[in-house]
């Protein structure tokens, strides 16, 4: 196995890739989907499961373990890989975006940001060089940058601002990380929604050079049409033979429509989450569990589906743990959310290597255009 990072790029169907990410935790195929495992957990899940669904690489968030149960604490106990029993790549985010969504009383100054914590009112300090380090002690295969970006809708002053202030960060990012073979650290374009700032943010980026490039600062109220916009040229303006990622998409369809322009790695809470509040993701759109049609039927969530929840489980049972708040009903529908958004890349992958993926994409939307079975 490869003791370096790199990336390979093997067939291309329109602006759509397919390639592998090679690290020395295990190869990531990509179009790549990154379950969310926030606290150390994808949540209702058993990381063996995770993998079986078809994940390579899953996500840490910086924020929630450095408050709980801090990375020092983690590193102490072997890194995160061994803490949580997952030994293929991890991927963390650099704690800017939760800091800025879920914590109180920020301050932000050129330094960094300070704040208190949501869980316990603590109060913490986080900069580009203590996000670099939280993410080492982790033990992170794949490291992000350090980042700020506002919420939109925004004025073009404030998101320019935003973007010039990341850039620096970006490059004390950067020196901050060093020298860490089979370590990655991904840059992070900003610019809202405005090319220009963007294509700036772009060439920032490509001057510090990095191993990877996230597309930041969207799914942040903007909306699927104006994402789909600033998606039909970000990724241009970003290196061909580094990796490109789209942070926190997103549903679905947000996901098909982001690999056709030229996205290869995305991460969401939604399957996860979903599954957890009785809404099911299908080929046929999305399902209810909860809702009182689903109380006799006998038939699986979706006949061709493979996971455990539709092989072995009918939507009646999956209706009725789910009504008496088993604890069952999230694991399953977990599973089979996380199966499906797997199956969708897999879908995406075969049809790109294949130069179908137009038409895989007509099916994708046709199908879940029809809407779930019609009730017995
Ligand atoms: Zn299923």
């Amino acid at each position: 196995m490869t003791q370096r990072f790199s990336f390979s790029l093997h067939a291309t169907d329109g602006k759509a890739r397919t390639g592998t990410i090679h690290t020395p935790r295990g190869e990531i195929r990509t179009p790549a989907f990154m379950p969310v495992g926030t606290a150390a957990t994808v949540k209702a899940m058993m990381p063996e499961s995770v993998a079986a669904t078809g994940a390579d690489i899953l996500l840490g968030n910086t924020y929630h373990l450095m408050l709980r149960p801090t990375a020092e604490r983690i590193d102490r106990l072997g890194g995160l890989h061994k803490f949580m029993n997952w030994d293929k790549p991890i991927l963390t985010d650099s704690g800017g975006f939760q800091v800025m969504s879920l914590s109180d009383l920020r301050k932000l100054t050129e330094e960094g940001v300070t704040f208190k914590s949501h869980i316990d009112g603590s109060r913490h300090h986080l900069t580009p060089e203590r996000s670099m380090e939280i993410q080492k002690l982790l033990g992170s295969d794949i490291v992000m940058c350090f980042d700020e970006c506002p919420a939109l809708p925004a004025d073009r002053k404030r998101i320019e601002e935003s973007m010039a202030l990341s850039m620096r960060w970006a490059q004390r990012s950067r020196d901050a990380f060093g020298d860490r073979p089979g370590h990655a650290l991904f840059g992070i374009q900003q610019g809202g929604l405005e090319e220009d700032l963007r294509g700036q943010s772009a060439e920032a980026l490509r001057a510090i050079e990095f191993d990877g490039y996230a597309v930041g600062g969207l799914a942040v109220g903007e909306g699927q049409e104006a994402m789909f916009d600033v998606l039909d040229f970000a990724p241009d303006q970003l290196p061909k033979d580094k990796p490109r990622y789209l942070m926190g998409v997103g549903k679905p369809d947000d996901i098909v429509g982001a690999v056709k322009r030229g996205i290869d790695m995305m991460d969401c809470v939604l399957p996860s989450r979903s599954g957890r509040t009785g809404q099911v993701f299908t080929r046929h759109g999305v399902v209810n569990i909860k809702n009182a049609r689903h109380a006799d039927d006998p038939r699986p969530l979706d006949e061709d589906c493979t996971c455990p929840a539709c092989r072995n489980y009918s939507r009646a049972y999956l209706h009725h743990v789910f009504r008496a708040q088993e604890m069952i009903s999230g694991m399953l529908l977990t599973w089979h959310n996380l199966h499906y958004f797997q199956d969708i890349m897999q879908g995406m992958r075969d049809a790109i290597a294949a130069g179908t993926f137009a038409d895989w994409e007509a099916a994708f939307h046709a199908g879940r255009a029809q809407g779930d079975i019609a009730p017995l």
